[in-house]
């Protein structure tokens, strides 16, 4: 099998056969090492397979955790020296040629995964062994009962042999027998431990009920009890044991001694406190993590009424600029220090700071006045970060910005507390950084929206939730319907019909924009061709055109002018009966390859109108440069021609604009005609179409049948 000596496989075994080798001396197991290395192959499959998989889950993590203990490798020394093997090689054999960054957080998150696995699975199997004692002290009883009677030989066997600690009290306390095992537990002699009677063995940590049930043991009312249980070694260490007491009765069934089994639990708890500590602590500034502060803050979300939270979430200023040109060590340390002061801006009662990730931190208040303590935690804060801070002899100024979330316990979860503190800081971060701002409902519910609308868009398309409406061209010197404008909505199934405004955007912003703007060409060009079926228009008014905006990145799409080609040949339209309408913002200072597309689009006779126009900078002198042959004039213009009579500075450069498009033989729209008045006053001017309320809202296709044919017969 070595044809492929480099192969995925060879690499997955010398992988293993690492991680066998590093754990095997830990190991109590009665295999082999190639039987160990058989036993952890699957687990470092998994492992090889989440680092590469296209969706990441570091549930492979936990169950390789558990499969080490599944293997007999309990020792805390198996976890380090397997964390260590990831750290050092999983990447290495098993990362294939991925991108290096993710490979390694990804083997971060895994080993974290792996670590809280492992704990997991102890903590089971511990659970399971305190049953199989119990048993075993049910067993032993019977087993000593008899002895005690009977053969003391196969009594003293048992007893001495057995791996766990085992003693034997009378019910006043008095140390009566103990074995081995529970002496090297204690590290004491038999003498020492006999000389002390039970009722001397507390310890600070005992849980209230345990010296309860002791009693309730000796009295004779329950047969056997089970705690955990601490106790002080000689040497002031303490030892932690999972202790099963049973209650020995004689001949004739009264209580007559005590039998206690103890298994030796102080490595395994050290193991669990480490390990709940690596897990929710962050490595680089010691500060709690993301689920430690998860906890307390759903902690503090439940306290009971009257009690409230306040929560910093702050998001460094610029850290990026940071780690790109002083590199991650020198981010690092600033990242340490800037942990190291705001902990120091949280130190009373009931107040935590975390670290969430990255230059993410929280800081969090409790108690019933958090509305004015949150405000004095956020004050801190800015205040602890204005200092620069000194690294590699350069002294960086560090700015944040917070989002401050506070309310009352009982109304919100976590993540929504988390979510709003998150939407606040960008809101903070938008309005330039530096700054805090206090979380707003209805800011967030605007956000969110955007959000949910974002996540729906695509979907949205296939489902085919996106329709169009039609707003007449009329021409301004005869009234005649000559085209109309395509223009989207979406009936969104919770929200109802959106209006372009709030989804356009959205759409640029994700992409989807290009195949929603090519669904819109396609739909409303084969409108154009059905219109000009059932109404072929007037000599004069030539066949119905159709108005298409496009987006800015519609401009960019390698496809436009193939996909535009293929749509007018398939539905048999005209190019000059179809008019693109693009914004003045869009062209301005764009560059001749920007503009190939519009030009050639125009060569073939397709019209560009420039939508929107006066609303940017119109720069009338690039007209020329541009290959546009219809000029929209914005709203805004007609709207100052409501009052009569109009600004006459108003009428004057609009009279200017249309004299100077039609000598560059440009068309001039108007939009948002919306009484008579100003169609009058627009014709006056010299425009030559029209769009408005005035003549149509827009509307279903079949209205524009209709107003074209009111024309004919008009
Ligand atoms: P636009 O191209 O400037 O479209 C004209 C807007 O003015 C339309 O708003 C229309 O409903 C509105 N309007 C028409 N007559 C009047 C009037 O008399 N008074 C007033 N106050 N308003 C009037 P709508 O439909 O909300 O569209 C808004 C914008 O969304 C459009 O502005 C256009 O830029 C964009 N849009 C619409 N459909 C599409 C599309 O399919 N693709 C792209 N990329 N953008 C689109
Ligand atoms: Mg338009
Ligand atoms: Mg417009």
């Amino acid at each position: 099998m070595s044809a492929q000596p480099d192969g995925p496989e060879d690499r997955l075994r010398r992988f293993t056969t690492i991680w066998s080798r590093a754990v095997f001396p830990v190991t109590s197991t009665s295999s082999t090492r190639a039987e160990l290395e058989e036993q952890l192959l699957p687990a470092a499959q998994r492992l090889s397979e989440a680092l590469t998989a296209r969706v990441f889950d570091p549930e492979a993590g936990r169950a390789a955790g558990a499969a080490l203990v599944e293997a007999h490798c309990t020792d805390p020394d198996a976890l380090t020296r397997t964390l260590d093997c990831l750290d050092s090689y999983l990447v290495l054999y098993c990362g294939g040629d991925g991108d290096r960054e993710d490979l390694r957080a990804r083997c971060a998150r895994l080993q974290h995964a792996l670590a809280a696995g492992f704990a997991e699975a102890l903590r089971r199997r511990t659970l399971a062994e305190q049953e199989a004692i119990a048993q075993a002290a049910l067993r032993a009883q019977g087993v000593v009962a008899q002895a005690l009677h009977a053969t003391e030989a196969r009594f003293r066997a048992v007893f001495e042999g057995a791996a766990i600690g085992i003693g034997i009290a009378d019910l006043e306390g008095n140390v009566l027998q103990v074995n081995g095992a529970l002496l090297r537990m204690f590290g004491q002699s038999e003498q020492a431990l006999r000389s002390r009677s039970i009722l001397q063995w507390t310890h600070p940590d005992d849980a209230p009920q345990v010296w309860k049930l002791y009693e309730e043991l000796v009295r004779g009312e329950r047969d056997h009890y089970h705690v955990e249980k601490a106790f002080y070694r000689p040497d002031g260490t303490v030892l932690w044991t999972n202790l099963t007491v049973s209650l020995l009765r004689d001949a004739d069934g009264n209580p007559q001694y005590q039998l206690a089994l103890m298994e030796d639990t102080t490595e395994r708890r050290l193991l669990n406190l480490r390990l709940r500590y690596e897990a929710t602590h962050d490595a680089l500034t010691g500060l709690p993590n993301r689920t430690f502060f998860f906890e307390r803050l759903e902690k503090a979300l439940a306290a009971g009424e009257g009690q409230r939270f306040g929560l910093c979430y702050l998001d460094l200023d610029g850290f990026k600029t940071v780690n790109d040109s002083l590199g991650h060590a020198a981010g690092d340390r600033l990242l340490v220090e800037v942990a190291d002061r705001l902990q120091s801006c949280a130190t009373a009662p009931g107040e935590m700071v975390a670290r969430l990730g990255g230059d993410e931190f929280v800081a969090l208040t409790t108690g019933p006045d958090t509305r004015r303590k949150v405000d004095e935690l956020a004050a801190r804060i800015m205040n602890v970060l204005l200092a620069p801070i000194s690294i590699d002899g350069r002294e960086l100024t560090v700015r944040g910005s917070i989002g401050i979330v506070e309310g009352p316990a009982g109304e919100r979860s976590a993540a929504e507390v988390l979510r709003s503190a998150d939407i606040t800081m960008y809101r903070a971060k938008s309005a330039g950084g530096n700054r805090f701002e206090v979380a707003d409902p209805e800011a967030d519910a605007r956000a969110i929206t955007r959000h949910g609308l974002t996540t729906a868009l695509p979907a949205a398309l296939e489902r085919g939730e996106f329709f169009i409406e039609y707003q007449p061209l009329v021409h301004l010197g005869d009234g005649s319907v000559r085209g109309a404008e395509a223009l989207v909505r979406w009936l969104h199934p919770q929200h109802g019909v959106l209006s372009p405004d709030r989804f356009i955007p959205l759409a640029e912003h994700t992409g989807l924009i290009v195949p929603l703007g090519r669904w819109v060409l396609e739909q409303s060009v084969r409108q154009a061709r059905a219109w000009q079926e059932r109404n072929g228009g007037t000599e004069a008014t030539g066949p119905l055109r159709i108005n298409v905006n496009l987006s800015p990145c519609q401009l960019t799409h390698p496809g436009l002018v193939q996909d535009t080609v293929e749509i007018l040949e398939r539905t048999g339209v005209e190019p000059s009966a179809l008019c693109l309408e693009v914004t003045e913002s869009a062209l301005i200072g764009a560059d001749d390859d920007l503009l190939k597309p519009l030009r050639r689009l125009a060569e073939m006779g397709v019209d560009i109108a420039l939508d929107d126009f006066g609303t940017g900078y119109s720069n009338l002198a690039n007209l020329r440069r541009l290959p546009v042959s219809v000029l929209k004039l914005d709203r805004s213009f007609t709207q100052s021609m409501q009052q009569f009579p109009a600004d006459p500075v108003d009428l004057k450069i609009v009279e200017g604009i249309v004299s100077l498009a039609h000598s560059l033989d440009l068309a001039v729209t108007v939009e948002g005609v919306e009484t008579g008045a100003q169609a009058e006053q627009l014709r006056i001017l010299g425009c030559d179409t029209a769009q408005g309320w005035y003549y149509a809202r827009p509307g279903p296709p079949e209205r524009l049948h209709e107003l074209t044919l009111a024309d004919a017969t008009s």
